[in-house]
C-alpha cells in the first residue's frame, strides 16, 4: 500500500538535506512502527507523506497502491484516503470542530461523487464516534484545537480518523501528552480502525504506546534513513538498551 524508495528530501527554505534515501514498505492491513531518538526525521516524513509545501523531494518516490503522490497536493491525497494525525495538530481559531468535521466529510463525499451528509446523519456519526473517545459534545462546539488540552487534540485526531475511515493512517506520536487512560483510549480508536485494506503507521519516541497498539513490524529511523527493521521485538530491545546500539552500528 505505502511503498517509500531511496526517498531524499530536503527544507526548502535552508536546503537542509533531512531525509537521506529512506526505504519503507507498508502492506495493507499492517501496522507499522516507526520509532528513533528524537531529530531523525520522523515528524518530517509524515510532513512529506501529507504534501506539505516546506518540504523538497530532491530523489526516490512515494508509491501509494502503486502510484506517487508526490506530485499530489494535500487535498487529493486526503480524498484519495491518506490521513495524517499529527505530533502539533494546528489551531484553527473561528472554525467550531463540528463544522471542520462537515466540511472534511463532505469534501470526502463530493470527491467521490456522493451527496454531502444530511445533519441528523452527520449528528448521528459524530456523537457515536465522540462518545467512544469520550469526547464531550461540547468540546466539538469550540474551535478546533484552539485552547485544547494535549490530550483533547490527540482525541480530536483520532475522531477525524473515524470518521473519515482513510486507508492510509499515519500518527506522528499521538501518545505524546496523553495520561494512561486518554492513551487507551486513543489506542482503542486505533485499533478499531485496524483492518486487511487500511494500513497504519505509528510513529513513537517511546514504547509504551506500542504496548496497547501492538505493531506487526518496527522500523528504526535515524538521520532520515531506516536503519534496522524487525517485529514487535525490536520494540522491547530498544525499550531496554535504548537506541545507542543501533546509532553505533548505523554510524
Ligand atoms: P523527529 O520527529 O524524529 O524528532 P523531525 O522530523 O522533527 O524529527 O526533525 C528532523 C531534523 O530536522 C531535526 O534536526 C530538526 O531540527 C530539523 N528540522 C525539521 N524541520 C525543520 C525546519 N523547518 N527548519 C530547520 N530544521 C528543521
Ligand atoms: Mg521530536
Ligand atoms: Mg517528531
Amino acid at each position: 500500500m505505502l511503498e517509500i524508495k531511496n526517498l531524499h528530501a530536503r527544507i526548502a527554505d535552508t536546503g537542509v538535506e533531512i531525509i537521506r534515501g529512506l526505504n519503507l514498505t507498508v502492506k495493507a492491513g499492517e501496522v507499522a512502527a516507526i520509532m528513533g531518538p528524537n531529530g531523525s526525521g520522523k515528524s518530517t516524513l509524515s510532513y512529506i507523506l501529507a504534501g506539505r509545501e516546506d518540504y523538497e523531494v530532491t530523489e526516490g518516490d512515494v508509491l501509494y497502491n502503486g502510484e506517487s503522490v508526490l506530485e499530489m497536493d494535500p487535498a487529493e491525497r486526503a480524498a484519495a484516503g491518506i490521513f495524517l494525525a499529527f505530533q502539533y495538530p494546528l489551531e484553527i481559531p473561528g472554525v467550531a470542530t463540528m463544522e471542520f468535521l462537515k466540511v472534511a466529510l463532505n469534501a470526502q463525499r463530493k470527491a467521490r461523487g456522493e451527496e454531502p451528509l444530511k445533519v441528523p446523519e452527520l449528528l448521528k456519526r459524530v456523537k457515536e464516534a465522540a462518545g467512544s473517545l469520550d469526547i464531550e459534545m461540547g468540546m466539538l462546539k469550540r474551535p478546533l484545537n484552539v485552547g485544547f488540552s494535549g490530550g483533547e487534540k490527540k482525541r480530536a485526531e483520532i475522531l477525524q480518523m473515524k470518521l473519515l475511515q482513510p486507508k492510509l493512517c499515519v500518527l506522528d506520536e499521538t501518545d505524546s501528552g496523553l495520561d494512561i487512560d486518554a492513551l487507551k483510549i486513543v489506542a482503542e480508536g486505533v485499533n478499531a480502525l485496524r483492518s486487511p485494506d487500511r494500513a497504519m503507521v505509528v510513529i513513537t519516541h517511546y514504547q509504551r504506546l506500542l504496548e496497547y497498539i501492538v505493531p506487526d513490524t518496527v522500523h528504526v529511523l535515524y538521520r532520515g534513513q531506516v536503519v534496522r527493521s524487525g517485529d514487535k521485538t525490536l520494540a522491547s530491545e530498544l525499550e531496554a538498551n535504548g537506541y545507542a546500539a543501533i546509532v553505533e552500528e548505523a554510524a
